[in-house]
Formats: C-alpha cells, sequence, structure tokens
C-alpha cells in the first residue's frame, strides 16, 4: 500500500501517522491523503470481484496498514434501498436511501470510528478525548470498547439521555458540558491538553475524513448494479449519482464523499460526479447564511436554536471553506429547512417507506422536498440522500398522544359468560366505523397505493378504492362516500364522463370531487371541470399541504 500525505497549505509531502496532527513543515493542521491511483486503476477493478461488500473492500484507498478484524464490527456495506413510494409522491422516480442506520451503531459516524480507531490501536493508542453532538460518541465509544481504548467523552447536555446512557453503556467516561457544542469542543481540548490525552480533531483528523468517502465508493458500485454501467466511447464505467444529499453539522461527511468521488474519476472508474447538496438546520446555518452571500467563510452561530442537537456545530471553520468549494464546483447547494419541516419529514419518511430515520437525517429528507419543489433537482435525477437512525429520542415530538390504542378486557366473571362477545366489544372500540369516508378512482395499482398510503398517514378514513370509471360510478352510488379522489385519465370511461354521470344524480352530484392528473389540462379541458369539483392537484405534487388541507376542509 502505497500513499503520502500532503499538506493543504505548504504543499509538504509526508508519511502518515494516525497521532501526528499536523505539518512537520507549516504546523498547518489541514493534511489530506494521497494514494498512487494510477496503480490502483490497473490493480483494484480485478481485486474488487474477489471481496466482500463492507468498508474494507477499499482497503488499499485507506490510511491502515493492517485493519484488524478483531475491532471490525461489519462496518460498511450497508443497502442502498430505492423510496419508491417517496419517488412516485414527489415525480423524481430514482430516489435512493443510503440506509446507514444498519450501520454497527446505527449512524455513518461507524465508518469514521472503524477507521480512526483501527489506525489509533495500530499507533498504540490507548485513551482518547472527544467531543461530539452524539453520534460520533457513540460509535467511537463501541469501537473504543472492542480495542481497548478509553474514550472521554464530551458532549453537550443537549444530547438525549438515551444516547449519553449508550455512550456510557460502552463504558466511555461521558462529560456533559452545559453549553454549545462549540463550547464542548473547547472543553475537551483544554483536558486533553492538560492531561496530555490524544484528541480526536473532527474534520481534521485523516481518517475520518477518508472513511467518509467509502460512502462515494459504495453508493456508485450499487448504482451501478441497479441501474447499470455507463458507457461511453466503447468504455463501461461505475455509475454516479446526480446528487447526494446530506444533513450537515461540521460538514466531514460531503467532504469525504466529495474526495471519494474524485478519487474514483482519477482512478478512471467513474466520469461523473454527483451534486452535493449540504442542509442545515435552519436554528444552525452559518454555512447557508454565508452559502447565500457568496461567501467561502462562515459567521459562527453561537446561539444555535435547534432542537437538532446533533446539527449544531454552529462555527465550521476552515471546513466550511473546503465544502464551498467542493459544493460549487459540483453544481451543488446549501439549504437549510426549519425543525418542523425535519420532523415532518421524518414522519413522511416512516410512514411512506418504512424507515424511521433520526431527526438529524430527515432535514436532509426535508431538503431533498424543497430542492424538487423549487426545480432545483430535476423528475429525471438520480438522487442518493445519507440515512441514519436513532429515533426513539424524537418520537415524542411527532407522534403526539394519541399514537396507540388501548383495549381493556372485560373482568373475568363477564367473559366466563359471554367470552366472545366481551372481547369483540372490546375490540370494535379499537376501530370503529365512524371515520370519514373517501373515494379513490384511479386506472393504475401504484397510484392508488399511494394516494391512499398518503391520507392513512395523515388520519382515519375508510377507504374504497375503483380501478375504472364504470366501477366508480357503482361503487360511488352504493357507499355514497364523503369524498371522491378522482384521476382524470382512464381508459373506456374517464374521469370527465364519471364527472358528468355524478352530476347528473341526485344521491350523487353534491359529493365533493378532488380531481388528480398527471398532465397539464388544456384550457378546454378546464373549462369542462369549472365549477363541478372542488379541486384539481398535480400528480407528484402530493406531498404538498395544500392536498391534504384540500381533504381536510373538504371532510368538515
Ligand atoms: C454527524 C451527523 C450529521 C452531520 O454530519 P457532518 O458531515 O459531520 O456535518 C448529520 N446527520 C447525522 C445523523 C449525523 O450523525
Ligand atoms: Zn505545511
Amino acid at each position: 500500500m502505497s500513499f503520502v500525505v500532503k499538506c493543504m497549505d505548504c504543499g509538504h509531502t509526508f508519511a502518515f501517522s494516525p497521532t501526528t496532527v499536523q505539518c512537520p513543515n507549516c504546523e498547518s493542521p489541514w493534511r489530506n491523503v494521497e494514494y498512487d491511483y494510477d496503480v490502483l486503476a490497473q490493480t483494484l477493478p480485478q481485486e474488487l470481484p474477489k471481496r466482500p461488500f463492507d468498508l474494507w473492500r477499499y482497503r488499499e484507498l485507506l490510511p491502515v496498514r493492517n485493519p484488524s478484524p478483531n475491532i471490525s464490527l461489519g462496518e460498511g456495506g450497508t443497502p442502498l434501498i430505492q423510496a419508491y413510494n417517496l419517488g412516485m409522491m414527489l415525480g423524481v422516480p430514482n430516489i435512493f436511501i443510503k440506509d446507514e442506520r444498519q450501520g454497527p451503531t446505527a449512524s455513518f459516524k461507524d465508518r469514521q470510528a472503524a477507521i480512526t480507531i483501527a489506525a489509533l490501536k495500530e499507533a498504540g493508542i490507548t485513551e482518547m478525548v472527544a467531543a461530539s453532538t452524539g453520534n460520533v460518541a457513540i460509535s467511537y465509544s463501541a469501537y473504543a470498547a472492542r480495542a481497548g481504548i478509553k474514550l472521554w467523552a464530551f458532549v453537550t447536555s443537549l444530547v438525549p439521555a438515551v444516547k449519553m446512557r449508550e455512550i456510557a453503556l460502552y463504558g466511555s467516561q461521558v462529560i456533559k458540558v452545559t453549553g454549545s457544542y462549540d463550547q464542548a469542543k473547547q472543553v475537551a481540548a483544554e483536558f486533553s491538553r492538560q492531561r496530555g490525552i490524544y484528541i480526536d480533531m473532527g474534520a481534521k483528523t485523516i481518517t475520518s475524513v477518508e472513511a467518509m468517502k467509502t460512502l462515494a465508493y459504495e453508493v456508485s458500485e450499487q448504482l451501478t448494479s441497479i441501474l447499470g454501467s455507463v458507457n461511453d466511447g466503447g468504455r463501461t464505467y461505475w455509475r454516479t449519482p446526480d446528487w447526494y444529499i446530506q444533513s450537515i453539522s461540521g460538514g466531514m461527511g460531503p467532504l469525504g464523499v466529495d474526495k471519494g468521488f474524485h478519487e474514483l474519476r482519477m482512478m478512471g472508474m467513474v466520469k461523473g460526479h454527483p451534486a452535493l447538496a449540504a442542509v442545515q438546520a435552519e436554528g444552525c446555518a452559518p454555512m447557508v447564511h454565508a452559502w447565500r452571500e457568496g461567501k467561502d467563510t462562515a459567521t459562527p452561530v453561537t446561539n444555535p436554536r435547534t432542537h437538532i442537537e446533533t446539527l449544531a456545530t454552529g462555527d465550521p471553520g476552515r471546513t466550511y471553506t473546503l465544502l464551498y468549494r467542493q459544493v460549487k464546483e459540483s453544481g451543488g447547494t446549501f439549504e437549510s429547512v426549519t425543525d418542523e419541516e425535519a420532523y415532518r419529514a421524518m414522519h413522511v419518511l416512516a410512514k411512506m417507506e418504512g424507515i424511521s430515520a433520526e431527526p438529524a437525517a430527515a432535514v436532509a429528507f426535508a431538503g431533498l422536498f424543497k430542492l424538487i419543489r423549487n426545480g432545483k433537482i430535476k423528475p429525471t435525477d438520480t438522487v442518493v440522500i445519507n440515512c441514519t437512525g436513532h429515533t426513539m429520542p424524537a418520537e415524542p415530538m411527532i407522534l403526539g398522544d394519541s399514537w396507540a390504542r388501548n383495549v381493556v378486557l372485560p373482568s373475568k366473571a363477564a367473559v366466563d359468560d359471554t367470552p366472545q362477545e366481551g372481547l369483540l366489544a372490546a375490540l370494535s372500540r379499537v376501530a370503529d366505523n365512524r371515520f370519514p369516508r373517501i373515494a379513490i378512482v384511479d386506472d393504475t395499482a401504484d397510484a392508488r397505493r399511494l394516494i391512499r398510503r398518503i391520507l392513512q398517514s395523515q388520519g382515519d378514513f375508510t377507504i374504497f378504492e375503483a380501478s375504472d370509471g364504470y366501477e366508480a360510478i357503482a361503487l360511488i352510488q352504493k357507499e355514497l362516500p364523503d369524498l371522491i379522489i378522482l384521476d382524470l385519465m382512464m381508459p373506456g370511461m374517464d374521469g370527465f364522463s364519471v364527472i358528468e354521470a355524478l352530476k347528473s344524480n341526485d344521491e350523487t352530484s353534491g359529493i365533493p370531487v378532488i380531481v388528480s392528473t398527471a398532465k397539464e389540462l388544456t384550457a378546454d379541458e378546464k373549462k369542462r371541470l369549472q365549477g363541478r369539483i372542488q379541486a384539481l392537484m398535480q400528480k407528484g405534487d402530493f406531498l404538498n399541504d395544500e392536498f391534504l388541507d384540500e381533504v381536510r376542509s373538504l371532510l368538515n
């Protein structure tokens, strides 16, 4: 394995050591690793097919000499999951979720911890300090436990208690700092200086940035096996997404991911490069503010106002300057979302895709929704989003009080009398029959299922479905629903004719109708609907609050 460390400031090159924290020539802490890409371009394509799909698959591109299987927890190699329902809902079919929840401690920090701890163990380190907004400390603690390294974890008091206990469970010493994350970092640095204990330096830690780039390698390989390779000039290449989206705090993730895609290009394995979208919580968005002003340095936010503590880095320092350049060159953007938008996205993601992400990751999904709505992300784009777990601390924020229904069984005596009746009576109170009744008419089963899912994610409805115009008329006359959601373009009897038929029958003429359509309507078509329907919705626009507001208002 051959690689050198190069100083970003004076260009001096030197050998790698995980405990060396600055350039020996100019003392800059900002360094970068370079590998022998020409050699790897020849050897790696032959090696990869023989290796398991995990993080160590790319070991020649990682700064660890002898990866120890005794430390590994099965890091990397997380699935890339197509967000089929979200894609339909948003009108962007190729949305893929890089499911980092499936890492050993459920966050993408496992990559960073696996490589950093492996390198530190190799260097003989037995004690270390790290400041964290939560997930880094959890992940470092797990790997430090295996490596026999004692970790002093400095976290802010905002980190949820369940996360702190997980850190402690792995045997780390938790030090709770009442203050901002930036202050916790200062306290940790002072502690490390006084005690002479090695301290992790975040984005300045070479192994950490190197770890993040494995996301780029994996995503490219996975997209290639899902969507096929790219052919150009008689050669084939791995596929790259059009967008990589991640919620950011310090910004280390995209910094490393961007490097990974560059390296793949230098080795001739890919042609493309994704635009980076870095999403911050609005209450702590120094990078977004600087980006909007076209500046490459950020003014620190000293008083973060977000409940999403994972993302509360107020002072990104030089990481922003590096990231600014990368985002700009990639054609990407910085975006911010409110806590409420994040919680809402978290709920949508769970209900639409069965994926429970943590609020910090939901920030990226809320950013995705925004970037699609404002047209930055196009319907034909392939999008990859980094997704991380740990929902427990946040569930109370989105579920409210009525998330469970109780079944209270009758007393034993009553049950002995009429055992079945007692149980049935109890269960009948769990799902009663008085919910608003909605008929969904659409010739595509997927579209019906999607609308059903969106409605169900927002409340309790009794839902009927019809797959063509004739069936719709029969169903509506029989069930007399409170609301009809009607597709216009259906073979046989189309939506226009269904409306005609409903309006000519006294029993059904008063039922409100929301029309959903995939295409822009002509002026003539719009005229045919005028005064006869309550709302016209564009398909792919269903996330829009308008749709649900419309449904609610029509049911009242
Ligand atoms: C660490 C973390 C982030 C922020 O990542 P950076 O790349 O360090 O800014 C976002 N989301 C989750 C879930 C995290 O754990
Ligand atoms: Zn230097």
